[in-house]
C-alpha cells in the first residue's frame, strides 16, 4: 500500500535536502505533484496533506477529476502534456497553469478562448516546453525558438508567460540542466512576469534544484508507479 501523506513527506524533505546543499531556500520549489492517471481519490487525499498544485497530461482523465474535486476550494490544476489544437477550448476553461506550449498557434487559440469566458478575470500562467536534450521524440522548442515565441505570448492579453519548462534525457549531464538554468534566466531579464523554472521529476529533483529549478514536478514518488 502506498500511503500518500508519507510520500509528500518525503518529497519535501528531499526538496528540503536539495535546496541547502545548493544554498537556496525551500520556499523557492514550489511542488507539483503530477497526478496523470491516478484516480480522484488519490488526488484528494493528497490535497487533505496539504498539497494544492496537481499536474495532468491526458484532458479527458483531467477533466473527470476536475470535475469530481470541484468542492475544494484551493486546488490549481497545471496542463503539463502535449496540446492537440482541438483540447485548446477545454484546457483555456478549466487549467490556470499550462507548461507545455511550444507553438503559436496553441498559445493564440487559448488566448482566444479567454476572451470568450466571463469568469475568468486572472490570466492563464504559461511555461514554455524546451526540448533541451534535442531528443527527436520530445516536444518541445529548440533554443533558437525561445524568444520568438515568448514575444507572442508575451502580447496576449490572457496569457501571462510565466517561464520555461523542460524534461532533460535521462542521465542528463550538469550542463544541461546548467543551460536551463542559463535560458531561463536570460527570459527573465528580458520579461519581468518570469518566475518560473519548471524543472525536475521524480528521478532528478536534486540536479534541477542545483540548477535553479523553481517548481518540481513529482508524479511516481508521490502516487506510486503508473499502469
Ligand atoms: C509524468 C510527468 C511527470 C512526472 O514524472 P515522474 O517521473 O512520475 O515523477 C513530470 N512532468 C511531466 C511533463 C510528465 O509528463
Amino acid at each position: 500500500m502506498i500511503n500518500i501523506k508519507d510520500n509528500l513527506d518525503k518529497i519535501k524533505a528531499q526538496i528540503n535536502q536539495a535546496c541547502q546543499q545548493s544554498g537556496r531556500n525551500s520556499n523557492e520549489v514550489k511542488l507539483l505533484a503530477v497526478s496523470k492517471t491516478k484516480p480522484a481519490s488519490d488526488v484528494e487525499q493528497a490535497y487533505l496533506a496539504g498539497q494544492t498544485d496537481f499536474g495532468e497530461n491526458y484532458l479527458q482523465d483531467a477533466l473527470e477529476k476536475i470535475t469530481q474535486l470541484s468542492h475544494l476550494p484551493q486546488i490549481t490544476w497545471h496542463f503539463i502534456g502535449p496540446i492537440q489544437s482541438n483540447k485548446t477550448k477545454h484546457i483555456a476553461e478549466h487549467f490556470a497553469w499550462v507548461h507545455s506550449i511550444d507553438r503559436a498557434k496553441i498559445a493564440l487559440r487559448l488566448n482566444d478562448h479567454l476572451n470568450d469566458i466571463d469568469s475568468q478575470d486572472t490570466p492563464l500562467n504559461i511555461c514554455l516546453q524546451v526540448n533541451i536534450s534535442e531528443e527527436n521524440s520530445k516536444s518541445g522548442l529548440s533554443i533558437e525558438e525561445i524568444l520568438p515565441l515568448a514575444e507572442q505570448v508575451n502580447q496576449c492579453k490572457n496569457l501571462c508567460l510565466r517561464g520555461l519548462m523542460a524534461i532533460p534525457e535521462k542521465n542528463a549531464s550538469t550542463e544541461t540542466y546548467q543551460k536551463m538554468q542559463q535560458l531561463f534566466n536570460d527570459l527573465q531579464q528580458r520579461y519581468p512576469s518570469v518566475d518560473t523554472l519548471s524543472l525536475g521529476m521524480s528521478n532528478d529533483l536534486a540536479p534541477a534544484i542545483a540548477a535553479g529549478s523553481t517548481m518540481v514536478r513529482i508524479g511516481t514518488a508521490i502516487f506510486g508507479a503508473r499502469a
